[in-house]
């Protein structure tokens, strides 16, 4: 029998059970899914950071951790953990970030917030160039900037990629490096934020690297909030040089009522909610983990714990 341990906000363990233990019964897996076994009981634990778990000293058989959030910053430089740790790669997740990219996307191309007439009575079209002559850079290239990137160039839109070490996606002008960030803002007329928080990444976006976008641009950020300096883009928002952020992700959580963001008028903020983990999918990705767990066999989407991401 394989023991694992759910540890996440209670709120989630009804949505998550069943798909779990039929995504197990599925795989053949002889396994007992719970909240509440003696730590040193547990192989495996399903994972979300902000659960009450957070040292992993008593799991002394502790297999590995499978983490429910792609996002990794709240567990990757946990000193207590010593066991492999696997992020959410969930095709569940991955399409609704595509969705939520190319909705806000599609906002700032076709200028939707003047165009959709409101009651003042103006008749004043402000008719959108072709995809083809906008730009769009996706910082980050994993699996949501590229299947993001891969729709945005499916559209017709000039697609910029940027990632760590290079890359190749269909369709997608990749670069990587810093003089390869340079050029990818250069060509920015809207940026898509899908990096990682990491060491390597906090305030990646300021106050220099704004100014090498072109004026008039536009920022979209379902990434991590400390990805942008906060300072450095209110000043870029106000001068104009950038002409609109849509935020998802915050230093804090949720944003405070006395953020600037909120009154800002070149400011659209949306409560983290650019895509979820999808308990039906994900219980399939964590299955299958297990089984290779119990098989010996190497795990799906480890973490390179060095690089934090
Ligand atoms: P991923 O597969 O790990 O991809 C991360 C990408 O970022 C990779 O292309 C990586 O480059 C690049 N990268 C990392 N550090 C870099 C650096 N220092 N310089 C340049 N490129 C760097 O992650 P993912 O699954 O696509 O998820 C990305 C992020 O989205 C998550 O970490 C999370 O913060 C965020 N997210 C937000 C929501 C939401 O609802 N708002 C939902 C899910 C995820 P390499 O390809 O070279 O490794």
């Amino acid at each position: 029998m394989t023991n694992v341990l759910f540890a996440a906000t209670p709120d989630r363990w009804q949505t998550y059970a069943p798909h779990l233990n039929s995504a197990f019964n599925a795989q053949g897996l002889t396994a007992d899914l719970r909240v509440d076994f003696a730590p040193e009981e547990v192989d495996y634990i399903v994972y979300a950071p902000n659960s009450a778990v957070q040292d992993f000293t008593p799991y002394t058989r502790l297999k590995a951790v499978l983490n429910l959030w792609a996002g990794v910053e709240g567990i990757v430089g946990n000193p207590t953990l010593h066991v492999p740790l696997a992020r959410m790669v969930d095709p569940g997740m991955t399409q609704g970030m595509k969705e939520w990219v190319v909705g806000h996307v599609m906002r700032h191309h076709l200028d939707m917030d003047r165009n959709i007439l409101g009651q003042d009575g103006t008749w004043a079209p402000h008719v959108p160039p072709l995809a083809q002559n906008r730009r769009v850079t996706v910082l980050g290239l994993g699996e949501l900037g590229s299947a993001c990137a891969t729709s945005l160039s499916q559209i017709g839109f000039d697609v910029t990629g940027w990632s760590r070490r290079p890359k190749e996606v269909a369709g997608v002008t990749c670069l990587s490096g810093y003089d390869g960030l340079s050029q990818a803002l250069s060509r920015a007329d809207i940026l898509v934020l899908l990096l990682p928080k990491t060491p390597a990444t906090e305030n990646l976006l300021n106050t220099a690297r704004l100014a090498q976008m072109p004026e008039g641009a536009m920022i979209v950020n379902p990434g991590r909030g400390p990805l942008i300096d906060d300072d450095a883009l209110l000043a870029a928002l106000n001068s104009g040089h950038i002409a609109h952020a849509t935020l998802d992700v915050f230093r804090v959580e949720p944003l405070p009522t006395d953020h600037p963001y909120w009154a800002h008028p070149n400011v659209t903020v949306t409560p983290h909610i650019a895509s979820e983990t999808r308990p039906e999918t994900a219980s399939l990705v964590i299955a299958e983990n297990i089984r290779r767990g119990v098989a010996g066999e190497p795990f799906l989407h480890l973490v390179d714990r060095s690089a934090g991401y």
